[in-house]
């Protein structure tokens, strides 16, 4: 299983293959913005995407709307990790094709259960 971690902060991305790594997942691929990953998404085959909002470039608003505008990645999970946590934001989304949801801070069982969740539904 092939995880695309997008966020322009390094030390998040660091942070979350780490705890992809503590639950089992140690195939991950990186971006620092959704136009980094969409190029990614081009190039390797990718099962599942947790990415951040707020990025320049491409935001993962934006990336999300583009992946689901393309057959290839149109069912492909997004997980967004973010710290718009109001329920606007959420709603705004999931109406953009968001899958799930995760609130930073966040640790790695929640990270888990939010990934098993996605892979069980
Ligand atoms: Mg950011």
């Amino acid at each position: 299983m092939r995880f695309l971690v997008v966020d322009d902060s390094s030390t998040m991305r660091r942070i979350i293959r780490n705890n992809l790594k503590a639950v089992g997942f140690d195939d991950t691929l990186e971006a620092e913005n959704g136009e980094g990953a969409l190029a990614r998404l081009q190039s390797d085959k990718v099962d599942f995407v947790i990415t951040d909002w707020n990025m320049p470039v491409m935001n993962g608003i934006e990336l999300v709307a583009a992946m689901r505008s393309n057959a290839a990645l149109k069912a492909t999970p997004v997980l967004m990790v973010t710290t718009m946590a109001e329920k606007e934001n959420i709603l705004q989304a999931m109406q953009a094709g968001v899958t799930n949801y995760v609130v930073k801070p966040f640790d790695a069982a929640t990270l888990k259960k939010k990934i098993d969740q996605i892979l069980s539904g």
